[in-house]
């Protein structure tokens, strides 16, 4: 294998944690397919030395991870309302109306345009999963089904289609061309237009464990300080910055052209660089240690799970994730310790997770089998879920959160 470079700046990775070998955390199996050969792909993040981009190498092409996702984001109640807020504000703080065009990169299935096009504001969404696609277009959301990079914004800038307010929310981190796609950016937005990127937080990947969101389809893992290097680069400045609470700590970053002299740079930018140096982000020696800790949160959870399970506990899972597939496969949790997991999205129901074996079912599986324990793989959400399986506790239930080290929430 040859020794692999930054997908930004070409310098020299170093090891930030080796996850072992694992499928591709999406790829979830069949019945008729469990007796068959899976295939495994090392699951290696490398830092860079120069620019700090942690970084996957990419085994599996996007084509063949995107074509049929199996993932909807309208089944979060959590992320919706997340989505909805977020159109709120941005159409008050930039002055969004019907002369406008917003456009959303991987806009799945029309989950937030929509609330634009309640307020009659022109949408246009991309999206390269085909299935997923067709159900944003049937809700009428125009979307062209296609990945993003620069060669079709070219054409979308040929057809007057630029953009006032580019949406790219959790996406960044799946783009293998990454130059290739910021550049894009810059050509699919207008001279005084906005983009906000939504992605999960490098800085609170480290501090608080979450090591399961390092998986296949993540290609990349940004801090706010390396963010800035990277959109420098493409002539593009990063005016403003929220710090969120989804997917375990996200940043919301605020982009322009360099040209551009409107929205002045908020406090909010010093403030998290500051945040960020103070944690050591901006020296290579911090990401160094991050392998041990994550070996001792799977030491931790593997042998609570396996005491309550030597007393003779049941033990099931809530969610089929991403994450969850990276936490299982990597801390050698299978069928000998969780009986099955559940899910709210049909897609998944009936089928098993990749690599586990662990058979998903509808969520009213719980209520039938009483387990005493449930592990919530997609804790970043863990609140909606406590609240939709309270009734647990009646037969004296207890919720598992994994991470960032394992605890019972009675
Ligand atoms: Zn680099």
């Amino acid at each position: 294998m040859n020794l692999p470079t930054c997908r930004f700046c070409t310098a020299k990775l170093i090891s930030f944690c080796d996850l072992g070998q694992s499928p591709l955390s999406n790829s979830f199996l069949e019945e008729s397919q469990l007796q068959t050969k899976e295939t495994f792909y090392p699951l290696h993040a490398y830092v860079c030395e120069v620019c700090h981009l942690v970084q996957l190498d990419e085994f599996e092409s996007p084509k063949n991870i995107f074509t049929n996702y199996a993932y909807f984001s309208s089944y979060s109640e959590t992320w919706l309302k997340h989505c909805q807020e977020y159109t709120n504000q941005v159409i008050s703080r930039f002055k969004i109306d019907h002369n406008k065009k917003v456009i959303e990169i991987a806009s799945n299935d029309g989950y937030l345009l929509k609330y634009f096009k309640e307020k009659e504001i022109p949408v246009l969404g991309i999206e390269p999963a085909e299935n997923v696609a067709l159900v944003a277009e049937s809700s009428g959301i125009p979307t062209v089904k296609s990945f993003f990079n620069s060669e079709l914004a070219q054409i979308l800038k040929s057809e007057d289609k630029q953009a006032d307010l580019l949406i790219c929310n959790n996406v960044l981190a799946h783009v293998p061309n990454l130059n290739n796609f910021i550049a894009g950016l810059k050509i699919l937005l207008k001279p005084k237009g906005v983009i906000t990127l939504e992605f999960p937080s490098l800085t609170k990947l480290i501090e608080q464990n979450q090591f399961d969101t390092i998986y296949h389809e993540h290609f990349s893992y940004f801090s706010f300080l390396t963010a800035e290097k990277i959109f420098s680069h493409h002539g593009l400045t990063l005016f403003d910055v929220d710090e969120l609470n989804t997917h375990g700590g996200s940043l919301r970053i605020y982009v322009k052209h360099q040209e551009n002299t409107e929205n002045s740079i908020s406090e909010n930018v010093s403030r998290v660089k500051l945040m960020e140096k103070n944690g050591g982000m901006d020296k290579i020696s911090s990401y160094l240690s991050f392998t041990k800790q994550v070996e001792e949160t799977k030491r931790k959870l593997y042998s609570f799970l396996a005491e309550k399970k030597q007393t003779g506990k049941s033990i099931a899972a809530y969610g089929a994730p991403a994450k969850g597939n990276t936490l299982l496969n990597y801390c050698n949790i299978g069928i000998d310790l969780i009986d099955y997991t559940v899910d709210l999205n049909p897609e998944k129901q009936g089928r098993y997770l990749p690599g586990t074996h662990i058979p998903i079912f509808h969520p009213d599986k719980i209520k039938d089998t009483k387990p005493d324990y449930l592990l919530i793989l997609p804790w970043n959400i863990k609140n909606e879920i406590i609240e939709q399986m309270k009734h647990i506790y009646k037969w004296g239930g207890e919720f598992i959160i994994p991470i960032p080290t394992v605890m019972l929430q009675q």
